[in-house]
Formats: C-alpha cells, structure tokens, sequence
C-alpha cells in the first residue's frame, strides 16, 4: 500500500535528532513557556521574516487569536465582516464565527483554486475589515490585487498559512505577506509538531503582545488578568520536534517539489485535470489536488491498486450542518472542486518507485 502520507517514514528521516530535542525537554523539568519556545519563536519569526511569532496551541487558535486581538485593540467589532474563499478548510471560517464576526464567503478560481481576486471587490461593505486569504493546498493566493484592495478600504489582511510553510511570493514568505498569519503544526502539515502546535506572526507589536496575552488566559502579568482568554499555549516539546523539523522544512519542500514535477511530467490521462504551476517559488506543495469528473471511480479504482488518496474537501463549508443557514446558497466553482477534486499521495519521502508506479497507475485508468 502506497499510504496517501507516511508519518512513521518522515519521523525516521531525522529519528535520532528528534529523540535527542524531546529527552533535552523531558531532562530539563521545564515544560510550558521556557527555553525551547523562546528560542523557536525567535528562529520562526527570523524564518517567516517578521517581527514576532508566538507559538499557540493550535492553528484554529492562532486565527481565532488574531481576530480576538483586532476586536480587544478596538480594530473591529462583533457583526463586522471578514471576507475568505468559500472553498477552504472549515477552520478558517470557525475562527471569524467564533468571535462573532460575518464570514463573507468569495468564489476561488478554478485555475488556482485560490480566492478569485476578481470578486473580491463586489464582496465589500461598510461592515468589512479583513481580508482573510488562506494559501490553499500549500500555493500562494496572495496577489498584488488584494494588497492594493486592503489599502483602498483600509482593511486588514490575514493569511492562514496552515498550508504554505516557507511557501514564497516575489522571493517574500508567506506569513509575512499580510498583516498577520495564522500557521498550524499539526502532524500532516509541511512543518508538523507530534501533537498540536500553531504560531501567530506579525510585524505588530500591539497585535502581538495581545495574542501573547489571550493565548495565556487574557495575562500580560501572572495573576493579573486584562481578558477573558484562554489557555491556549504551546508545550516545550512540541517546540523542541519542530526546532528540529524547521532546520529541514526547505529541503524537504525540495523534495515535494520534485514529486509534484514527476506527477506533471508522468501524468497523461484524458479525464484528468493537473495543477496549474505558474511559479515554482510560490507553492510548496502540501497537497497535489487533481480534478476530475470521475473523482470517486479513480479514487477507487487507486485503493484497488493499492494507492491511498483523500478528498481534499469532501463538503464545502457553506453545506455544513454547524452553517445550516447557508445551505441554500449556491457556490457553482466551489461546490464543482468539492465534487471533482482529488489529492494524490504526496510527501518528502516518496520513493521514486512509488512515484512512478502511481503514475503508470493512473494513467492506465
Ligand atoms: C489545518 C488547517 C487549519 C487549522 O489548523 P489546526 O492546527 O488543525 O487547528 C486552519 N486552516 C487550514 C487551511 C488548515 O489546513
């Protein structure tokens, strides 16, 4: 069975440095908000090039916190609105309806399936604050047309960068696009912890030090509390696996590329839809999302032949029960990616073998 992700196979890459940073941790009797996040908010923010990063429990949390922060500074209020692509994972949205701001939902395009640019504009109102571009499938939906539209209506631009670690536009880094990114670590991202992990980076140091602040029960001093917040903090050896894990994010993206040109190359079949690269800098591959009309029966016919895909999504947010009272909208691109799309196995550790008999699987559909 080629697995759709190999976990065991990534950890065993640099198991010796990994068992070496979490014995560090489990010696020092210090566990919470010590060394290791110090030193890894500083390497992250050098990483991301911006000034701050704070490791938070989580990447819905480093969102969420990022528009509690705006709400607690006085930039936005309850009822505003933030508009985000109607085609991303539920967690970009769940972090606007938690803090009782309006997600306004925009097509993407279906040749990036990134938020259309195009659409964004119509999607305004007096309501809206933000700007909330998510760097789908590990490619970079951030584009000059979005800068020049915050500035003309003064709203914020946040990035979800749960998807795009080390990802590049025009040689900057996602996450330092904007101004301010949500990043996850979970297991089967780019850059992923052994557990929950996520980071906040901005260039704010208003918006920082209050996100420090929620994500430590609403304290900026011990005992002390400005906020209603939450725990919401990130343990020392989560951050000791990613300390590690962040000296090999770029070669490691290396090697997703190569995969991802392997597939482009190798991959010749009537009924299917590649990816569009336009720029290589500019995706770093998280997911390689194909299209196709016959998605279910391939998606099939691969675990037939021992390959493991998943639906990268299988409902889009507007047709879920927890957002029942969008479920009679109409999104014609979003829901035909939901219907169509398919991601194929994809990792730094694909062997060629692996690639190539995917490849010759694929194409003999
Ligand atoms: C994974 C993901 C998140 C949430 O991250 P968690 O760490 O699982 O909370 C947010 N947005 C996108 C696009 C994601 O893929």
């Amino acid at each position: 069975m080629i697995k759709f992700l190999d976990l065991q196979k990534i950890t065993a890459k640099y198991q010796d440095e990994l068992h070496l940073a979490v014995q560090r941790v489990v010696n020092s009797g210090w566990y919470l908000q010590g060394k290791e996040n110090e030193q890894f908010e500083k390497d992250y923010a050098t990483y991301t090039t911006t000034k701050h990063a704070i490791g938070v429990a989580n990447g819905l949390d480093a969102l969420i916190w990022i528009l509690r922060a705006y709400i607690e500074m006085g930039v936005m209020q309850e009822g505003d609105e933030v508009i985000v692509p109607a085609n991303t994972y539920i967690a970009s949205i769940l972090a606007i309806t938690e803090n009782n701001l309006v997600p306004v939902l925009v097509e993407p395009s279906l040749d990036t399936l990134q938020i259309d640019d195009t659409l964004i504009e119509k999607a305004i109102t007096k309501r809206t604050k933000a700007i909330m571009i998510v760097h789908l499938y590990g490619q970079c939906a951030y584009t000059q047309k979005i800068a020049d539209i915050c500035k003309q209506y003064n709203l914020k631009l946040i990035e979800d960068n749960a998807q795009a670690h080390g990802c590049l536009y025009n040689g900057k880094k996602t996450g330092s696009l904007g101004d301010a990114a949500g990043h996850s670590f979970y297991p089967g991202k780019n850059l992923g912890a052994f557990g929950d992990a996520g980071a906040v980076t901005t260039d704010d140091d208003v918006l920082a030090d209050t996100v420090r602040a929620l994500a430590n029960y609403g304290s900026r001093k011990k005992y002390v509390f400005e906020y209603t917040g939450r725990n919401s903090r990130l343990d020392e050896i989560q951050v000791a696996v990613l300390s590690v894990k962040l000296k090999y994010l770029d070669s490691d993206t290396a090697l997703r590329k190569e995969v991802a040109k392997k597939y482009l190359q190798g991959i010749n079949h009537p009924d299917i839809i590649l990816p569009q690269i336009s720029d290589w800098d500019a995706h770093v591959f998280h997911l390689f999302p194909i299209r196709t009309h016959r998605r279910n029966e391939l998606q099939q016919y691969l675990l037939d032949n021992g390959i493991q895909t998943i639906i990268h999504y299988p409902i889009p947010p507007h047709q879920q029960a927890c957002y029942s009272e969008w479920n009679q909208l109409h999104f014609p691109i979003t829901e035909l990616i939901h219907e169509q799309e398919l991601s194929l196995p994809m990792s730094p550790v694909l062997d060629d073998n692996e690639i190539q008999s995917i490849i010759n699987t694929i194409n003999a559909f």
